[in-house]
């Protein structure tokens, strides 16, 4: 592994992998030592990584009243956001109800889930469920099918019925 500068890409040290972690002899490194040094910034980020996501200004007070030993020379400073936090406050925005009709008439549009196959089969033996609602009247019709190919079957037998008797029903 080797950890190259940002700007002119040029090694900075090697990394010898062994037993699953990074060994690196800075002994033999010609870089000198001040590129191994965290800036100060980050090394506040680190910290508020460290104590479960902290506010940084709880940081600053921590450090003022001097809570934590041996926490010096470190700048509480909210220079960023941190992405982890910021996920973690987002919440999601629930779907507005649909207070507008936009269907005219039964079977105008339906809704259709079809789930499965499930674990267990029923005494049928089937194993897939269809559910169709009806947009408009909010019908809805269950079927149980045993395999997936039936459904096109269903919907199209269903749809020709429920047509029918409602235009026997305008009548
Ligand atoms: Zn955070």
């Amino acid at each position: 592994m080797e950890v190259s500068k940002r700007d002119d890409s040029s090694i900075v040290f090697t990394g010898h992998l062994k037993n699953k972690l990074y060994l690196v002899d800075f002994s033999k490194s010609k870089s000198k030592l001040e590129t191994y040094l965290v800036e100060k910034s980050s090394m506040s980020w680190l910290w508020h990584r460290r104590l479960a996501h902290v506010g940084i200004r709880n940081l600053a007070k921590l450090l003022k009243d001097n809570h934590i030993l041996g926490l010096t020379n470190i700048q509480f400073e909210k220079d960023r956001i941190c992405s982890a936090c910021q996920a973690g406050k987002q919440v999601g925005v629930p779907h507005p109800p649909k207070s507008i009709m936009t269907t005219t008439q039964p079977l105008e549009l339906i809704h259709m889930d079809l789930f499965g196959p499930v674990t267990y089969l029923s005494i049928g033996g089937n194993k897939y469920g269809l559910v169709i609602v009806d947009d408009y009247s909010r019908f809805t019709w269950v079927f149980f099918v045993y395999d997936k190919s039936q459904v096109q079957d269903i919907c199209e037998k269903g749809t020709k019925g429920v047509r029918s008797s409602y235009q026997e029903d305008k009548k």
